[in-house]
Formats: structure tokens, C-alpha cells, sequence
């Protein structure tokens, strides 16, 4: 009897964990560095999110205009039509084209900067196939992971 009880409260415990680890996340943080690199290679957010903000670091020293970075989501099929389009902007856009394919963004930052964006959740879809990346010239190839979306 007494061990009955003691593996009802483990399962109660795990459900417990279980829930707490479902939790929705709204934050996509990512840190950009000198070497072309984001920290992450995969965040998770969740669709039913009101508002996704996305929270850009800088990390390096080199200035916006050799080595800038930004932020932007989009479904992963539209990555190449979405960085030809940031070329298309070009440098007085930062690079970030107004295209309805953009899902969300934020502005191109140098080293040591910080910005942020957002975009509201209902724009996802989960278990759709999103991808976060930079689009200053050259950089998708190595900036970029992937956007898990739950419910
Ligand atoms: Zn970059």
C-alpha cells in the first residue's frame, strides 16, 4: 500500500514537470557575433503567443556596415526569396526588405548594440516550418536556425 501511494505522488510530480515545462515561451533571444554566428541554433515559441518579441544582441565590435546583424522570421521555403529581397533593399533599408513574406523582424544592428522587434503569435502556425536568420549580405548561409512552434 505504501508503495502504491509512493508512485501515485512520482506521477503527480511528473505531471507537475510535464506542465511546467509546456509553459509557452514568447521570447526569441539570440546574441550575433563577429564571426557571423547566432548563439542558438533552435528556439521554440509558441502560436498562441499575443506578442513574440524577438530580443537581438550584438555581441561583437565591428560597425553595422561590415558586419551587421538583424533578425528576421519567415516560413523556411521563403529564406531565399526573402534574402534576395533584403539585397534588392539594400544597405539604406538595413537589409530588411517590406515583404508580405516577412513574417517578423527588427532593424540591422553593429557590435555592441542591442534591438529588439515583434510580431504577434497568431502569425504561426504550429508545427509549421519557420526559420530565424540573418539577412545582411552573405550571412543566412551560417546565421540562421530553426523556429519551433507549438500551440
Ligand atoms: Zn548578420
Amino acid at each position: 500500500m505504501k508503495h502504491i501511494a509512493t508512485s501515485l505522488l512520482a506521477l503527480a510530480l511528473l505531471g507537475a514537470a510535464g506542465h511546467a515545462h509546456a509553459a509557452q515561451n514568447c521570447t526569441i533571444k539570440l546574441a550575433g557575433n563577429d564571426a557571423m554566428q547566432f548563439d542558438q541554433k533552435s528556439v521554440t515559441v509558441s502560436a498562441s503567443c499575443p506578442k513574440i518579441t524577438i530580443q537581438l544582441a550584438h555581441t561583437g565590435k565591428l560597425a553595422a556596415n561590415v558586419m551587421g546583424h538583424n533578425v528576421i522570421v519567415s516560413q523556411t521555403a521563403d529564406m531565399a526569396a526573402v534574402t534576395a529581397a533584403a539585397l534588392k533593399a539594400g544597405a539604406a533599408a538595413g537589409y530588411v526588405p517590406k515583404d508580405p513574406k516577412v513574417i517578423g523582424e527588427t532593424r540591422t544592428i553593429g557590435g555592441g548594440q542591442t534591438t529588439t522587434g515583434s510580431f504577434p503569435g497568431s502569425k504561426l502556425k504550429a508545427g509549421g516550418d519557420y526559420s530565424f536568420y540573418c539577412s545582411f549580405p552573405g550571412h543566412s548561409s551560417m546565421m540562421k536556425g530553426k523556429l519551433v512552434v507549438t500551440k
